[in-house]
């Protein structure tokens, strides 16, 4: 069995910039990675300093040989599909059915978006439909903006969006607007639609039970995001929940609350981006170096 000092699983921007740490501290590091970045449906990525309006894709892949250029560093392209163990002895379980050993684990693994079951919407993800618009809403140019509510957990899209166009809240049966959300809505100007909704078809075009067809530059919602795999359960880490799903509960250093086990980027944040998970994952990466030089 192969033995390394840390087991990266997830080498998207958190677990690429935990490794880069951890190589150029000359530690011996095993990337697994099974290459389904969660903005994989967007053709850009915004908001991160010097890249800003890439390819999400191309920003990894450039990572990525950077990281894999350090000698001490190798990567497994498939699934971990297991972990246990207990600091300075985990086992993982990879997809081709092997088991490699490591002294500690960093788990950059991610989540899967839920979203919600409005023919059409799938379809659009990354596209014509977003979760963020710090991401996303400043290419739609200042366009008219829908947003789907999922919950009262919509009216955080619903208050901020006006700041990037004429915004509709279809509330689609999912929440109504009490007296003083009505009145924080009108105060920011956001249009209410309770009509539910049959489809989005064309580009971002809302077909409305009652038969109208509402064209709008972009459409926001908010799914329910759940992590990637379930590694960070199986080793017993300790998670929090948040309006949006359950997310790794982390120190400030990144450590779960299993001895040896760090965890970072969306897989161990309430709601997470590019910047935030590579800013998580340095951290990660110098915090787990940190626990193999003082045990
Ligand atoms: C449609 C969309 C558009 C977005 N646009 C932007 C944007 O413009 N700007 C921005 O800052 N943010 C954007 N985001 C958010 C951004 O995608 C995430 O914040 C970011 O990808 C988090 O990085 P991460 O490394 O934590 O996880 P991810 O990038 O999701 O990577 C996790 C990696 O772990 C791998 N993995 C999971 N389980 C296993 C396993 N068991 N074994 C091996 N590998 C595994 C996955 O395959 C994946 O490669 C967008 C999100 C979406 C959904």
């Amino acid at each position: 069995m192969s033995h390394y000092d840390v087991a990266v699983i997830g080498g998207s921007y958190a677990g690429l910039a935990a490794s880069l740490q951890l190589a150029r501290a000359r530690r011996k590091v095993l990337i697994i990675d099974a290459g389904l970045r969660r903005n994989r449906f967007a053709a850009t990525s915004h908001g991160f300093l010097g890249q800003d309006g890439r390819s999400p894709g191309e920003i990894v892949e450039q990572a990525r040989a950077q990281v894999l250029a350090y000698p001490t560093v190798t990567i497994h392209h498939g699934r971990a599909e297991s972990a246990r163990g207990e600091k300075n002895d985990f086992s993982i379980w990879l997809d081709d059915g092997t088991a490699v050993q490591a002294r500690r684990l960093v788990l950059a693994t991610g989540v899967s978006d839920i979203l919600p079951e409005i023919p059409g919407l799938a379809e659009r993800w990354g596209r014509h439909v977003f979760h963020c618009p710090y991401c996303h809403g400043y290419e739609l140019n200042g366009g008219r903006i829908a947003v789907i509510a999922v919950g009262e957990v919509s009216m955080h899209h619903a208050l901020m969006l006006p700041d990037w166009g004429d915004t509709t809240l279809f509330t689609n049966g999912r929440f109504t607007p009490d007296r003083q959300q009505t009145e924080a809505l009108a105060a920011r100007g956001t249009h209410v639609e309770s009509t539910s909704i049959s489809a989005l078809e064309g580009e971002a075009e809302i077909v409305l039970a009652d038969g109208r067809r509402l064209a709008f530059a972009g459409v926001f919602t908010a799914p329910t995001t759940v992590p990637s795999s379930p590694l960070a359960e199986q080793l017993g880490c300790a998670f929090k929940d948040g309006p949006l799903g359950r997310y790794v509960d982390v120190s400030p250093m990144m450590e779960s609350s299993v001895n040896g086990v760090f965890a970072c980027g969306d897989l161990a944040r309430m709601a997470g981006s590019v910047s935030i998970a590579v800013g998580d994952g340095a951290m990660a990466g110098v915090s787990t170096h940190r626990s193999l030089m003082f045990e």
